[in-house]
This record gives C-alpha cells, sequence and structure tokens, in this order.
C-alpha cells in the first residue's frame, strides 16, 4: 500500500515545505484564475477548474498540512475576481474542504494506490473524489453567493451544476495525471512499445483536433464525430498503463476544451458555458471508461503474471523433486512428467514417458492391483505407500512406492492425478538383506533350540518318573520358556521369509475340525482361562492347515495373554459364502482405537508402560495378516479399550471357486 505521504517528502526540511507551499499557492491560483476566465456561470462557478485536482494531488501528496496554500489561493483568486470578504472565504473554505474530504476517504477508504492500476483505486477515485468530494465544494460555494447575494435562488441549480461539473473533472482530468506521474517512472520495456505510446497519443491527438478544432476549419463544421475518439482511446486504454491513459485525457480535455472555447466543434454553441458543461460531461465519460479500462487490464495482466509465476514456482519445485512425479488425467494416460520421473520410466527421454499410460509401465503381476488402486485414489481422493514393481523401457524391473493424489477442479468434479513414485531399489536391497540375516539367525538358532527343548521334555518326564516333583515343575517352566523362544524364533523365520519365499500347501481342510484340534491343545496349555467355541458348523476351507493353525495360535494366546485375570475366550465361526468368518473374543484390556490400525504392522507393539509385561516381537500379527492375505482372506478387530478385542478374519470356502 502507498502511503499518504511519499517518503522522500516525509523526510524533507522545512525549506521545502515552504517552498512547495509557495508554489502550490501560485499554481493554484493561476490554474484558479484560467479557469474563472472560461466564462464562469454567475462569474464564480466555472466549468473548467483544474485547481480541484491540484488541490487534492497537494494534499494526497504533502498531507493535510498543505491547505493553507489551498485556502489562501482560493480566497485571493476569488477576492480579487469582485467576490466580497466573507464570500471568498466561503467559496474558499469549501475549496479546501472538498480537497480534505477527498483525500481522506481515498486514503481511509480506498487505500488507494497513486498509480491507479487497480479497479479500485478508479473507482474509488471516481465515486469518492470526482463525484462525491465536489458536492461540498459546489454546495458551500454556491450557497456562499447566494448568501453573499451574487445569486438569486433561481440561478442555485446552474450554478450548482457547473460549479459542481466543472470541479469534477478536475479531479478526473487533472488529478490522475499529477497522482500517475507522481510516481516513480519503471521504464517501458521496449523501444516498440513507446514508439507504439507516441504513436497511440499521436493518432489521438489528431482525432481530437479532427472532432474538436474541425481540422483547423478544413473539415465542414461541427458534424457530430465525437464518437471517433473512442477507437484510439480503447487502443491505449487496452495496452498501455494508466500513465498514458492520464497523459491521453489530458490531451484530449485540454484540445477540447480549447477548440469548443474558441467556437469550434461538435459541442460549440452560442453560449460558451451551455457548450462547455455538455463537453465536460462527454470528456468525463470518456475520461472514466479509459481509466477503467485501463485498471481492468492491467489486474488482469497482473493476474497472468502471477499465475506464470506460480506455475513457475510449481514447475520448478516439481523439477528439483528428488523423487519422480508424473501427471495423469483420469483414465492414467501421463500429462506431464520431470526429469526424474522420464529417468525412472524411459532412457531420460520425454517421449518415451509423456503420452503413455501409466499402467503401461506396471508389472503384469501388479497391473490388477494398480487398477485397483486409481479406483480408491478416485473415490478416496488419495492412497499412500503402495507398492508396485515398475518395468521401464529397457524392461528393467524396479521396485517403486507409489503415493498418489486427485487433483480437482473448482466444482469438485476430478480432473487428474497427480503421483510421486519413488524408487525403491535401494531399500528394498536393504530389506532383503535384513531378511537373510534374520533367516540365517533364526535357522542357525532353531537347531540349538530344538534339541534343548527335546532336552528340557526328556528331563522334566525323567524327574517326574524319579518322584522328584519339584526339579520336575522347573524344568516344566523352562519349557514354557523354550516354548516362547521357539514361537520368537519361528515368527522371525516366517517374516524373513515374507513376501515371497513362504511356501503354502493348498489343500480342502476341515475347518471345524482344525479349530476344536487347537482349541484343545491351547487349552490344556493355558488352565486359566475357559475357551468356549460357542459356534462351529461343519465347513471346508481351502487354505495351508498348518498355516491357518498358526493363525488361530496367534489369535487365541494373544486374547490370553492380553486378558490377565478374566477366564473366559470365546471362539466361533460362521458361514458367510463364498468365505468364512471366524472370530476370537476376550474381555481382557481392549485396544485404542488408534492403536487398531497399527497393531498389524511389522514389530509393532502398544506401549503398555510395564516394560515387563512386553513379550514377543510385534510380529505375530503381522505374520496372522500375511497369512490371511495369502489365502485371499481379510483380518480385522473390534475392540474397546478396556473391555476386550475381537479379531475376525475370512477365508475362502472350499467349494468356492478359487479366486486365483
Ligand atoms: P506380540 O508378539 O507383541 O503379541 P502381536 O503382533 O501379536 O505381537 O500383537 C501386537 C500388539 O497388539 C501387542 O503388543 C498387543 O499390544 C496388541 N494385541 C494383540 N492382540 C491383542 C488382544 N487380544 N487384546 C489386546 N491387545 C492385543
Amino acid at each position: 500500500m502507498e502511503q499518504l505521504i511519499p517518503r522522500f517528502i516525509k523526510r524533507r526540511s522545512l525549506l521545502f515545505y515552504l517552498l512547495s507551499d509557495i508554489v502550490l499557492f501560485i499554481v493554484y491560483s493561476l490554474t484558479a484564475r484560467m479557469g474563472l476566465e472560461f466564462d464562469a456561470v454567475s462569474g464564480f462557478a466555472t466549468l473548467v477548474w483544474p485547481p480541484t485536482g491540484i488541490a487534492l494531488v497537494a494534499i494526497l501528496l504533502l498531507g493535510y498540512r498543505a491547505w493553507p496554500p489551498i485556502a489562501l489561493g482560493a480566497y485571493f483568486v476569488n477576492a480579487s475576481a469582485g467576490a466580497p470578504v466573507l464570500v471568498a472565504a466561503g467559496i474558499a473554505l469549501g475549496n479546501t474542504l472538498e480537497a480534505f474530504i477527498g483525500a481522506f476517504l481515498l486514503h481511509k477508504v480506498v487505500r488507494i494506490g497513486y498509480s491507479l492500476d487497480r479497479l479500485k483505486d478508479v473507482i474509488g477515485l471516481v465515486v469518492f473524489a470526482a463525484l462525491g468530494s465536489t458536492l461540498v465544494s459546489a454546495t458551500v460555494g454556491t450557497t456562499s453567493l447566494l448568501i453573499g447575494g451574487i445569486i438569486t435562488f433561481l440561478s442555485y441549480v446552474p450554478t450548482w451544476i457547473a460549479w459542481w461539473v466543472g470541479n469534477m473533472l478536475g479531479n478526473l482530468v487533472i488529478a490522475p495525471f499529477l497522482l500517475v506521474w507522481s510516481q516513480q517512472l519503471t521504464l517501458p520495456t521496449t523501444f516498440r512499445r513507446v514508439a507504439e505510446a507516441f504513436l497511440a497519443l499521436g493518432v489521438l491527438t489528431g482525432i481530437s483536433f479532427l472532432v474538436f478544432r474541425e481540422f483547423f476549419g478544413m473539415v465542414p463544421r461541427a458534424y457530430p464525430v465525437t464518437y471517433l475518439v473512442f477507437p484510439p482511446m480503447v487502443w491505449i486504454a487496452y495496452r498501455f498503463h494508466q500513465r498514458v491513459v492520464v497523459t491521453a485525457t489530458l490531451i484530449l480535455a485540454v484540445v477540447a476544451v480549447w477548440s469548443t472555447v474558441i467556437g469550434y466543434g461538435p459541442f460549440a454553441m452560442p453560449d460558451l458555458s451551455q457548450s462547455l458543461l455538455f463537453l465536460q460531461i462527454f470528456v468525463a465519460v470518456v475520461t472514466v471508461t479509459s481509466l477503467l479500462f485501463s485498471a481492468i487490464g492491467s489486474e488482469r495482466r497482473q493476474a497472468a503474471e502471477k499465475l506464470r509465476e506460480s506455475e513457475e514456482r510449481y514447475r520448478t519445485l516439481v523439477k528439483t523433486l528428488p523423487d519422480p512425479v508424473v501427471l495423469t488425467d483420469l483414465e492414467a494416460n501421463i500429462i506431464m512428467a520431470n526429469e526424474q520421473a522420464f529417468k525412472l520410466f524411459g532412457d531420460k527421454k520425454p517421449e518415451s514417458v509423456l503420452g503413455r499410460n501409466a499402467f503401461d509401465f506396471i508389472a503384469p503381476e501388479d497391473q490388477r492391483r494398480a487398477r485397483r488402486s486409481l479406483v480408491t485414489t478416485m473415490t478416496k481422493g488419495s492412497i499412500k505407500n503402495v507398492e508396485y514393481t515398475v518395468i521401464d523401457q529397457r524392461k528393467r524391473r524396479k521396485p517403486v512406492d507409489v503415493s498418489a493424489s486427485v487433483i480437482r477442479h473448482k466444482t469438485g468434479e476430478p480432473q487428474a492425478v497427480l503421483a510421486v513414485v519413488r524408487d525403491v531399489t535401494q531399500r528394498k536391497k536393504i530389506e532383503h538383506q535384513k531378511d537373510d540375516f534374520l533367516a540365517l539367525v533364526s535357522h542357525e538358532l532353531k537347531t540349538p533350540v530344538t534339541s534343548a527343548k527335546l532336552f528340557t521334555e526328556f528331563l522334566q518326564e525323567h524327574y517326574e518318573e524319579q518322584g522328584e516333583r519339584e526339579i520336575s515343575q522347573y524344568f516344566a517352566r523352562l519349557d514354557m520358556q523354550m516354548n516362547r523362544l521357539m514361537r520368537i524364533i519361528q515368527n522371525l523365520l516366517d517374516v524373513s521369509r515374507f513376501p515371497s519365499k513362504m511356501t503354502y500347501h493348498r489343500e480342502r481342510i476341515p475347518l471345524n475340525t482344525l479349530i476344536a484340534e487347537t482349541v484343545g491343545e491351547l487349552q490344556i496349555i493355558s488352565p486359566n482361562h475357559t475357551l468356549d467355541i460357542v459356534s462351529l458348523p461343519t465347513l471346508y476351507v481351502r487354505g495351508d492347515k498348518d498355516r491357518i493353525k498358526q493363525v488361530l495360535t496367534n489369535l487365541i494366546t494373544n486374547a490370553i495373554r492380553y486378558s490377565p485375570g478374566t477366564g473366559r475366550i470365546v471362539i466361533g465361526a460362521q458361514k458367510k459364502a463364498p468365505f468364512v468368518t471366524v472370530w476370537v473374543q476376550d474381555f481382557g484390556i481392549g485396544i485404542s482405537q488408534e492403536n487398531q490400525q497399527k497393531i498389524f504392522r511389522q514389530y509393532y507393539q502398544v506401549k503398555t508402560g510395564e516394560k515387563k509385561k512386553r513379550v514377543g516381537l510385534g510380529l505375530g500379527l503381522y505374520i496372522t495378516r500375511e497369512i490371511i492375505k495369502r489365502h485371499e482372506g481379510t483380518i480385522w478387530v473390534e475392540s474397546s479399550k478396556g473391555k476386550g478385542s475381537t479379531f475376525y478374519f475370512t477365508l475362502p470356502l472350499y467349494k468356492a471357486k478359487p479366486v486365483r
């Protein structure tokens, strides 16, 4: 926002103020004197009154303190034109108030920018200064004349109108010219534009002379061809900033007024003030239209520039992102991509990527999943971290991690999809190394732990038979710890095999028998809990028996482990063709809403705050979910904290057509 008083003026010395006041007084008085020459209505209300514009700009640029030269100028000029002291004082008061109020409104309400390149600035200037503040001066001035006995009631209205229109033109033609030119000149960009500006102004001047001065008498008198000024005016307003526009309107106004005064042009009538009234209304209309037009143009240019800048910024951002970014239409056709994407998909060549369909780059085994993900993205708005294998231009396979979101129209209609495709080859490599290491360690551990367990069992039985109950009890406890150790090792082994290396033997399994068997075994080793089978129809599922047993064991063991003290665990199964749903319900500690999604992640354990209670590695549910997924089933949990949890999973019924 430009300030009321530009800084360069604010810092000036007293001498500067004094000089500026003197200059203002002289300029104001001279233009005022000149204004009164133009056949002023009732001697004082003139239709050409530049002082109004000068006073407004003086207050805007120099501050409210610039009022004395204005008041003095107005007083002396009117007094010297024959106004009695009080009348001249009244007129001076009106003129000063006018500038004061105009500047105040422009500053406070409009927060005007002096280059007038916003629509708001122009509208503000027209409404508050040209139309509004001039009412004050016209009313105070004309009323002073009336009170002073210089005019009668009858001539009040025409005097008032002339006063108002004259002042209005001051604010429409002179004020914008001074304001805009008071702003620092940002040099025009090219010689061509300067040349064009001069040409346009030349054409306008020519046409103004043609229309108003009848081309120095060369054209037959006073054809009403004033509209001819519009084309050059539109040219100027459309192509240039206000600096050229205000210059053009000043040229037009000067030529028009001067010609009319000396009796030329379509507005020339025997009565000069009458002619000037209509002329000035015409000039006002042309001026306002041009100023508005140019401001709209400037705003549009600025908006376009901002848009270009933001697009440029956005482009740079996408370009410098370390990850490949791809923009596709709703059918996954690639519209835009950054260099990293060209590198990832196609030999760094844009043409090998742009215009192609994103699915062309996805490995056959991932196609279905990828298409489903696109649907999910469209419905949910975004997806995060979905892994696929892509096949690039040179048929190289690369693991990637994709996050995508939908870009929408203002109306909410989906328009495009933006995807960040991260190459995770390195990460996968490290994961494989870690898995290999885990597999190796757990495999190596398995053998000694298995034999240690065998010895433990043997020793336990041995002491039992010997009647050494106490020692046998110790070995029983040791055996329990061995079981836990075995389970942890087994889990680690399983995890290290996921997702590719785990093998499954698909067969027809009587689920009811398998559940009954597993529950039976777990009941023996957990005497403190009652494992209750509530519903168990005879069912056959398709799957790997050991793996499904592992799932049941994991869920029931968790149910027991996380419901200390409360004794009942409920197990059930229900057919819902083509699936069966199995559930394991406990009445234990429950799981908070926040943790319900997380517990299926690798190594995730709910923090209880009691370190001792940590058992296992947080792998059980992850493995369980992987196994269920492999069986084309789903697993989920319903739980409320403190009340218990129910884990559900589904398996395809044997009779059902296998999904794959
Ligand atoms: P862990 O080996 O730690 O049991 P899991 O993957 O089996 O690992 O379980 C992950 C976390 O889920 C556990 O740390 C536990 O906090 C929570 N959890 C699992 N089952 C239950 C349950 N039935 N009730 C309450 N919390 C459970």
